[in-house]
Parts: structure tokens; sequence; C-alpha cells
């Protein structure tokens, strides 16, 4: 790869990546190569460096649980520098402070592929920081107009819930088909109950797409945004 990527440059490219993604799940038809040669020409790199930033940026929706463009498939051959950066400027671009995980996941999956990992000594008093994270004011009725509609079960694999509270209620999670920081609407026509194992893989499961279509093919009362 070539000089060092400017922040302008990947801001560059998270906004176009952002853009497609949005297109993409709006049904706008756009052409990844027209974007490419935008940039290319813009900063004077080629065109295939921008898709290989673009894997990037896949790779760092990834572990954010975010869905990323199709055909774009994660690649991971990135710092975790640059996959935090990347992160904070989707933050920036969209205008919200999201939870910041992708340094610490990214450095995670570093660690794990070194031939000699050696037992940590972890930290005594990790250290606090406090930050401001952007969320969003939901409805009470909607989670509980769910709960009540799967009446304990998953609506994705079927299964009871794995467990009971310390209340008694059966533990099930909601999520958002799409998410609420993606624009998507706080309602039941948007909304499931999954049981926890079936909400970590719509999230970060390789057949997270599959799993999304499936519940919308299921459920009739989703509406998809
Ligand atoms: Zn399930
Ligand atoms: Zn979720």
């Amino acid at each position: 790869m070539s000089a060092q990527w400017t922040r302008e440059e990947l801001k560059a490219a998270v906004k176009a990546y952002i853009q497609m993604r949005s297109d993409e799940a709006n049904g706008i038809h756009f052409v990844k190569k027209h974007i490419y040669s935008e940039l290319a020409s813009r900063f004077g790199r080629t065109e295939k460096s921008f898709e290989f930033r673009m894997q990037n940026i896949s790779y760092v929706y990834s572990l954010m649980g975010r869905e990323w463009i199709s055909g774009l498939k994660p690649a991971k051959n990135i710092g975790s520098k640059n996959a935090a950066e990347i992160e904070s400027l989707i933050s920036e671009i969209e205008g919200q402070n999201l939870p910041e995980v992708v340094e610490f996941e990214a450095q995670v999956i570093s660690y794990k592929s070194k031939e000699n990992l050696s037992k940590p000594d972890g930290v005594k008093e990790p250290r606090k920081t406090h930050t401001q994270v952007t969320s969003f004011d939901r409805d009470p009725k909607v989670k509980a107009w769910i709960l009540v509609e799967a009446s304990g079960k998953c609506e994705c694999c079927g299964s009871e819930a794995p467990f009971t509270t310390a209340d008694g209620e059966p533990f099930i999670e909601i999520h958002h088909l799409r998410r609420l920081a993606d624009g998507g609407s706080d309602t039941i026509t948007n909304a499931v109950a999954l049981c926890p194992n079936c909400h970590r893989e719509i999230h970060y499961g390789m057949n997270r797409s599959e799993l999304k279509k499936s519940m919308y093919k299921k459920l009739s009362r989703l509406v998809q945004e």
C-alpha cells in the first residue's frame, strides 16, 4: 500500500460507504466502481485501493454488529488504530456518539492469532473513562407488546427463553431489524423478540442476512424499512 491515508481520505471513503449502505437499504441503485473511480481521481489513489478500504470498513461494521454492504466482504488487514479511526469517523459523520468497541475487539482478534500468547496479568484496577453515548428514547409499550406476543419464546428459533429472571420473567431480548442507529423505527413492525443466542447471531453471525430475511418471511406483522 502507498503512503499513509490522511484522515480526509479516510473520511471520504467512510462517507461514501455510509451513503452506499443507505442506498442499498433503501433499494436505490448505485455502481460501486463509479464511486471508487470518483474517489480515486479526487485523491490520486487507485480504484482498487479504495475497494480494499471499503472492505476494511465492512470489517469495522462487522465488529460493530452492523450489516455491511453486500459484495464487500470484510477484510481485516487493518491495524486496530485505523479500525478505531474508522469507527470514530462513522460516529462523526452520522452525528451520534456510538459506544467505542472496535479497537478493543480488533486487538482481541489480533492477540488470539499470536503464536505464544502468554497468560496475561490483566489489570487489577481498570481505569474508568466516561463517555457520552447517543441513546434512543424507546417506547416501553412496544417492548411490552412484543414480549406478550412472543409469550416467552424466541420468534426466530421458537425455543423457550433460556432462563427465568430474578423477577420471574422469561428472559427474551428485543431486536430492531433496521437498527435505530440506522434510522429504524421503534415499532412492532420493526422489532422482534429473540433468545440471546439468536440475538447475538443476527448481529454477528455469518448467516445474519439470511436470518434477518427469514424473520420478515415468518412474521407477517413486520414491514421492511
Ligand atoms: Zn432463538
Ligand atoms: Zn439487536
